[in-house]
């Protein structure tokens, strides 16, 4: 194969202009017998250079605030109907101990610790539902967001 059958291409050019040692041997060889070759080598070496010496972009619009902008607006991350429910039932739950604990102290005495660990379950069940809330909000404000 001789030397103008083929040159080398724009990959390995830059490759080369990166360093020789990256290519083929055949490509190497190549290089060292190919002026043309080894121009377009030296003028990608000096745009590698420049380049590197280029300040870093600076952006005319202010990136941080278009960011932000695409960000939904937090709501609280308290979920405050399960919260009312919550309020509601616990509310139900005193006022009727506190009219009927008294009877159901006396009838279901064996049955008290029993009432206390069922509002344990309850109280237990409107955690894991608020927490439920929290990571579905979640992933419904991240699928809002959108950087188009
Ligand atoms: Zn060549």
């Amino acid at each position: 194969m001789t030397s103008t059958s083929f040159h080398l291409s724009e990959r390995a050019l830059q490759e080369a202009a990166e360093s020789s040692r990256l290519l083929p041997v055949e490509q190497a060889d190549h290089l060292h017998s190919c002026g043309l070759c080894q121009g377009r080598v030296a003028t990608y070496q000096q745009l590698f250079t420049v380049t590197a010496q280029l300040p870093p972009p600076a952006f005319a619009f202010d990136l941080t605030a278009a960011v932000l902008a695409q960000l939904p607006t937090t709501k609280p991350a308290f979920p405050w109907v399960v919260g009312w429910v919550t309020a509601l039932v616990l509310g139900v739950v005193v006022a009727f101990l506190v009219l009927f604990g008294g009877l159901l102290a006396q009838a279901f005495q064996g049955l008290f610790t029993v009432l206390g660990a069922g509002l344990g379950v309850v109280a237990g069940v409107l955690v894991a539902a608020q927490c439920l809330e929290l990571v579905a909000q979640h992933r419904r404000q991240m699928r809002l967001l959108d950087f188009s």
